[in-house]
């Protein structure tokens, strides 16, 4: 099976070549020519089989240019229970009377981006093997604060790669700051940015560009890659755990095969609610897909009205993983559904470039809300929900859940949907302590990250992640910080170029 460009049908890969490139010269993301299949019986026969097992097999659906050996060792390395703290990968908690928190975060980085960054390094590796021959990979990542850090834990020691994570110097959380400055590994690096986040990522793009660096790497076998969400090496593990859930559900008996669930997702960039869509599309019954939005709730209106528009103000909240008002993922769904009309989805790009806004057509909108419904959560309500949550059903979630949770309250009482429903619970609360904290104990005063970490644990009788209670006192190995128009030099010296 091969892979097209959502910018230029014609343009078609291998699904290793997609996952090598991350994305396509025209710009445009690579999506499967077509959505294999599951039946009712295939997906029946996942319950007897473990993630692992499951993930080979939905994998090899997508990804037919790999061998069966190679996804083996794929996904053996990436999910094992020394990484997960959980035999399962993804964990189960019921959540009241018809629905189900989808845990996603029991990953080294305690967020659901490990589910797909634990996996792409083996996924990025064999496919440079399998494209471009005998090349160390070189990840570069500008991050605001959780993809670098999950990136940089998939990619520590894997043979045949270096990464190399620039953060803005005051703009991640202090957590965030020493989960990065204190990574263990022989092939990583990291440096502070004297910048902003766009700053970081501007500087790296032009990196990744520079022709008198391109050809000092290739001079000594390596080459640049990316492991943002718009690759598709990052989406397709996401498929997996959806399909995964569902076989959990069968087997505990909360439901019957065939039944239809809703699943409800907090959302960023699109990428885990489209994984999602494309779990639906091959077959795996689900009702209603919920995109749940914070403040920065242009997604809501989008699914509504079938506006796109980014003229609005941007808002920091307490779930900063979905402060985003372009989500890149968004263009393959609308290619998908505009029938791969790719001139289409070029002149909706071309618009949102120049005006920051573009309107689909009566018909697009439609097929849309056919299979979408969304709502979004405000600050005040993000924190009420945690209290609720709390206090109703002794279950602490993080400030991204608490959002899902609040528009799936919204979505039952407004449609008397009662079906079996999956909420996706993307964090670890421990990894967001200070919101959490004021959510259920208003009147605590925030101290050291580290007694607010044992507090936390104290109040909902849980304990912290090792990987958080870990840091305090570990070792910092990157001190360096750099002005911006430094950072090529820091790649030359990280790379010995
Ligand atoms: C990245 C992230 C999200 C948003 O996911 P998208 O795939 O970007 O929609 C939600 N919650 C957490 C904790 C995240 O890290």
């Amino acid at each position: 099976m091969n892979y097209k460009s959502t910018r230029n049908s014609a343009e078609l890969v291998s699904s290793a070549e997609a996952i090598a490139r991350g994305i396509s010269k025209d710009g445009g993301l690579f999506v499967p020519e077509e959505i294999p299949q599951m039946t009712l019986e295939e997906i029946g026969e996942l319950i007897e089989e473990s993630y692992v097992q499951r993930a080979e097999i939905i994998l090899s659906k997508f990804l037919t240019d790999f061998t069966a050996d190679e996804l083996g060792y794929c996904v053996r390395g990436a999910y094992t229970e020394e990484k997960f703290d959980s035999s399962k990968i993804a964990e189960l908690a019921k959540f009241g009377e018809n629905a189900y928190l989808l845990e996603l975060w029991h990953g080294p980085t305690c967020a659901f981006k490990d589910m797909a960054l634990q996996l792409l390094p083996y996924l990025l590796t064999v496919s440079v093997r399998k494209t471009v021959a005998d090349k160390e990979v070189v990840i570069l990542v500008a991050t605001s604060g959780d993809t670098g850090k999950a990136a940089l834990e998939g990619f520590k020691d894997v043979p045949g790669t270096r990464i190399l994570v620039f953060y803005p110097e005051n703009g991640v959380s202090p957590m965030q700051k020493l989960q990065m400055t204190t990574q263990e590994g022989g092939n990583v690096g990291v440096c502070a940015v004297k910048g902003n986040f766009d700053d970081a990522q501007t500087a790296v793009k032009a990196i990744f560009t520079d022709e008198k660096i391109r050809q000092q790497l290739a001079d000594r076998g390596m080459m640049f890659s990316s492991a943002n969400s718009i690759n598709w090496g990052r989406l397709v593990p996401q498929i997996v755990y959806y399909i995964s859930a569902y076989c959990d559900l069968l087997a505990n008996g909360e439901i019957e095969l065939g039944e239809k669930i809703n699943i409800v997702v907090p959302t960023g960039n699109f990428g885990n609610i489209l994984a999602a869509y494309y779990a639906k599309q091959m077959g795996l019954p689900v009702g209603r897909l919920i995109c749940a939005s914070n403040q920065n709730n242009i997604l809501t209106d989008f699914i509504n009205t079938g506006v796109y528009d980014r003229n609005r103000d941007f808002y920091t909240t307490s779930s900063p993983s979905m402060d985003i008002l372009i989500s890149s993922n968004l263009e393959r769904l609308l290619y998908l559904l505009c029938g791969c009309d790719d001139a289409q989805v070029r002149r909706w790009y071309a618009e949102l470039k120049e005006t920051g806004k573009f309107t689909v057509s009566d018909e697009v909108r439609e097929k849309i809300q056919a299979e979408f419904s969304a709502g979004f959560c405000g600050e005040e309500e993000t924190l009420q929900t945690i209290r609720d949550t709390f206090e109703q059903y002794s279950y602490t979630c993080d400030p991204h859940t608490a959002v899902a949770v609040k528009v799936y309250e919204d979505y039952k009482k407004a449609s008397g949907d009662q079906a079996k429903t999956l909420i996706a619970s993307t964090a670890s609360p421990y990894k967001f302590t200070n919101a959490v904290l004021q959510a259920i104990s208003p009147e605590t005063n925030p101290t050291d990250d580290f007694d607010d970490i044992r507090l936390l644990g104290l109040l909902t009788g849980t304990s912290a992640p090792q990987e958080i209670s870990g840091l305090d006192g570990k070792e910092i190995r990157f001190t360096r910080s750099a002005a911006v128009d430094e950072m090529p030099q820091v790649v030359r010296e990280l790379l010995s170029l």
